[in-house]
């Protein structure tokens, strides 16, 4: 009996608890924002502009602000800065004081940015080539119809019900899904040709647990992946010596460019393919995937480390880095500083592993300098093109004088843009574009060696 009882009260207590902490979390809950570089979820207290500054989009021009899923303002550029939003006892109010603006902003879903930049959206692509893009901010605005409005500082409107990308031209029978979080899918389509992407995979509403954006619909898409090259090494080296060759930010069409302009001869004679990269296409991501065959995702122990396999190993194994250490290793790592010397990063890497390689059975070199030239002068600069010639010579020479496989691969490409800020021409990579998404692979084992 007494057991009865104390489970009832428990019972009770228990619900208790869970039902303040449904109506805390409700009350709580983080708007979702798309459109800058990836969904992100923001607090809903403070100032609309600190909201728009946490987005990390530097030149935003307008917002949709999404209320009940229907209602909605159009904010512009000269406009926005003016608002601030808070919670105030569960009623969002405006510092404006605007009637209409305190209603509509009480229940925020969502939040829509429009950057200068526009690259926020679905990519259709096929192999390497891309077929069209459909910016998700026009998606939105396309959506909307527009009711009178008195207030000054914005427009009203109505978002129609189902946002939706309609894909008519799609060639193959199965496509490639690729999501923001890395994920990857083979889709079949029932339709000839047809495609239909609904809300639930262009903007999830759940900020907390159904956060997957697709990023990317894909035909004919690249055979290798960057899924693949954890398992390539870690089986190359079962038989033989292994050198990774790991060349940041140098593309599939970026290499295109440098060959057609003559600037890949000093590289060796070599079958290169195209790669599929993990998105987002960033360093770590990829880095992430190339030394443990699995995605960066949250989950993963705060102590992340790349090639765990070859702790208590036999192999002796290093990684060459730059001025810092990305992940933690059972192997050793070599890091470089150019402060009191004349030589690039890329030099001081290179002559670091002609020195220590004969004292390993695995090398995993990291090149920096067409990244950072890439980011500085823009991909398809002098400066980048000059810097792919020389890393041809380097990669030849390690080739020359390695006996044992030779893998080179890159974590991902960039696309050149207009840096407002500075004023030129610069580099970045964190889309679907082809050029950012696709890197590039080449198996240099045995290359003139007669065998
Ligand atoms: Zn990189
Ligand atoms: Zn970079």
């Amino acid at each position: 009996m007494k057991k009865i009882i104390y489970l009832v009260i428990y019972s009770l207590v228990l619900f208790v608890i869970l039902f303040i902490f449904a109506c805390l979390s409700n009350s709580s809950s983080p708007i979702n924002v798309y459109g800058s570089k990836d969904l992100i979820a923001i607090n809903r207290n403070g100032l609309l502009t600190d909201f728009l500054e946490q987005s990390g989009d530097k030149h935003i021009e307008s917002v949709i602000i999404e209320n009940k899923n229907k209602d909605c303002l159009l904010i512009s550029q000269e406009h926005f800065a003016q608002f601030s939003i808070s919670n105030v006892l569960g009623k969002w109010v405006l510092n404006k004081g605007d009637k209409a603006g305190n209603s509509i902003l009480k229940e925020i879903t969502r939040i829509f940015l429009n950057t200068s930049s526009k690259d926020f959206g679905l990519y259709h692509l096929n192999h390497v080539q891309q077929k069209k893009f459909y910016c998700s901010y026009e998606l939105i605005k396309s959506h909307i119809t527009r009711v009178d409005s008195d207030s000054p500082y914005y427009e009203r409107g109505i978002i129609k019900d189902s946002l939706q990308v309609y894909i008519s031209d799609v060639e193959e029978e199965s496509v490639l899904y690729v999501f923001n979080n890395g994920e990857e899918e083979y889709f079949e389509l029932s339709d000839n040709g047809y495609l239909r992407i609904g809300e639930k995979l262009l903007f999830p509403k759940d900020s907390n647990s159904n956060r997957k954006i697709l990023k990317a619909v894909w035909e004919n898409q690249p055979a290798l992946s960057a899924h693949i090259i954890h398992d390539l090494l870690m089986e190359s080296l079962e038989n033989k010596p292994t050198m990774a060759i790991f060349i940041d930010g140098l593309g599939y069409e970026l290499w295109d460019y440098a060959l057609e302009n003559g600037y890949t001869n000093t590289f060796p004679q070599m079958d290169l393919k195209p790669m599929r990269v993990i998105y987002p296409p960033r360093t770590i991501y990829n880095y992430y995937m190339f030394g443990t065959g699995e995605l960066l995702t949250n989950t993963n122990p705060l102590n992340r480390e790349i090639f765990p396999l070859l702790k208590n190993s036999v192999i002796q194994g290093l990684i060459i880095e730059a001025k810092m250490q990305m992940f933690s290793s059972p192997l050793e790592q070599k890091l470089h500083h150019t402060l009191n010397t004349s030589d690039s990063m890329d030099e001081l890497i290179f002559k670091s592993t002609m020195k220590y390689m004969n004292d390993y059975d695995f090398i995993f070199v990291h090149f920096h300098d067409i990244d950072n030239n890439g980011h500085y002068f823009g991909p398809y600069s002098n400066e980048v093109m000059k810097t792919i010639l020389q890393t041809g010579y380097y990669v030849s020479e390690l080739s020359n004088k390695w006996t044992g496989n030779i893998f080179l691969f890159s974590d991902h490409g960039m696309h050149e843009y207009y840096d407002s800020i500075n004023n030129k021409i610069a580099g970045t990579h964190y889309t679907a574009k082809v050029e950012d998404i696709v890197g590039i692979f080449a198996n240099l084992s045995n290359l003139n060696k007669g065998d």
